[in-house]
């Protein structure tokens, strides 16, 4: 395959993030579909794409298009990536991967077959501190792992006005904390240790039980005009909060808090990772910086510097020392090892991306977690 091109369904935040980071690749985009082309349009125009599709289906079906891109509602993955996988495109999807392990296990089998390339999108792997801590786990310098401890705290839906399609099951799914970012935290420490979890206790809470839904959509931060007739009372059944006590195999334990409350955490994820040689520590919101601490010595902070940095991980940072990389760059080198195992061709090599099985070990995950919360017991993880 000489070309390689793209095209990104969903136009709303994260679908942009994809484009741009795309073309800082050089890879082209083919165009983009959103939920209808009147409201993909200005959006396109903003990025400067030319090609918006009437219907995702047509972008699916374009032979210009050779990845197809999906950062839709997460109902939407599963048709989406099945109708991709089926015209023969390699796919990057967003997570969490399906609605059920149902479905995300029928896309990894067909994706498989097909012999297409399938990425999911958990790119907080790819901040260049994160793969230090996986290539310093790698090479032993943890030691045993005994605890991995940490949590994803949010505040963007902290007001009972504040409204997304993430609190509807039917287009989130039935966890929503706990899938929306949960996922994100124990993708990221099972990919640094190397650890998998087998069996989970949870504890949910949904604090605001009754939700303000604006009665017509509204655009972002519009929110904020509205008068209380503009809203419609609707109750809550997905989780504000989680606490989940993790088993891992080889006798680790962890406990992730998540929440969407939690007033001034705009969007931390942190993690500490408490070996028997040593710990390491990362917080998302100063992702420069990992944390080396030590029983016989001085602790360490190291900056991200290529030059201080594992080969492995040094791929993944572009710029020297002092010049900080954050979330956009994440999406930069996730797709960058996407797209150079696309080119190599060879899908024997283990992909050094997180791909459907990831994402179905996931919705694995999800569903134990929310077994649990519901029995309030502990809940063996069907992998
Ligand atoms: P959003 O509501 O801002 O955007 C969703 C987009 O999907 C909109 O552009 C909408 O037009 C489009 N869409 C809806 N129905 C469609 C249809 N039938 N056909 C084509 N397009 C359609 O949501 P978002 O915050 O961008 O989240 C989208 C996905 O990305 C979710 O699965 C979410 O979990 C994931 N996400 C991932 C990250 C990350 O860091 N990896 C961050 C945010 C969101």
């Amino acid at each position: 395959m000489d070309v390689i091109r793209a095209g990104v369904i969903g136009t709303g935040f994260i679908g942009p993030a994809h484009v741009e980071a795309l073309r800082r690749l050089g890879i082209e985009v083919v165009g983009i579909a959103g939920s209808s082309p009147e409201r993909a349009r200005p959006k396109a125009e903003a990025l400067n794409i030319r090609k918006v599709y009437a219907d995702w289906r047509d972008l699916v079906a374009d032979p210009a298009v050779n990845v197809v891109h999906i950062t839709t509602p997460n109902y939407l993955h599963y048709p989406m990536a099945k109708a991709a996988i089926e015209a023969g495109k390699h796919v990057v999807c967003e997570k969490p991967l399906a609605m059920n392990s149902q479905q995300s296990a029928e896309l990894l089998r067909l994706a498989t077959q097909a012999g297409v390339v399938h990425a999911v999108n958990y790119n907080i792997r790819f901040y260049p501190m994160c793969q230090e801590a996986h290539a310093r786990a790698a090479r032993g310098d943890l030691g045993n792992v005994y605890i991995i401890r940490g949590s994803y705290l949010q505040d963007w839906l902290f007001y009972d006005t504040d409204w997304n399609w993430r609190l509807e099951p039917e287009l989130g799914g039935s966890l929503r904390a706990v899938a929306d970012i949960g996922t994100h935290w124990l993708d990221l420490t099972s990919f640094i240790t190397g650890l998998r979890v087998q069996a989970v206790l949870a504890d949910f809470r949904t604090f605001i039980p009754v939700r303000k839904k604006p009665a017509k959509p509204i655009d972002t931060f519009v929110g904020k005009e509205l008068r209380a007739e503009d809203y419609v009372e609707l109750p809550i059944h997905t989780e504000d909060y989680a606490t989940v006590l993790l088993a891992y195999e080889g006798g680790a334990r962890g406990v992730m808090t998540v929440s969407q409350v939690c007033a001034g955490r705009k969007n931390r994820l942190a993690f500490e990772i408490d070996g028997s040689r040593l710990a390491l520590a990362w917080d998302s919101e100063r992702p420069n910086e990992l944390w080396i601490g030590h029983r016989d010595g001085p602790n360490e902070l190291l900056m991200k510097d290529p030059s201080l940095l594992t080969p492995r991980a040094r791929d993944f940072a572009s710029y020297p020392g002092g010049h900080n990389e954050g979330f956009p760059d994440t999406f930069k080198q996730l797709y960058k090892a996407v797209y150079r195992y696309i080119r190599a061709g060879d899908l024997t090599v283990p992909p050094d991306f997180p791909t459907f099985a990831d994402g179905h070990e996931e919705v694995l995950l999800c569903e134990a977690i929310e077994r649990s919360a519901r029995e309030q017991r502990w809940v063996e993880v069907e992998h």
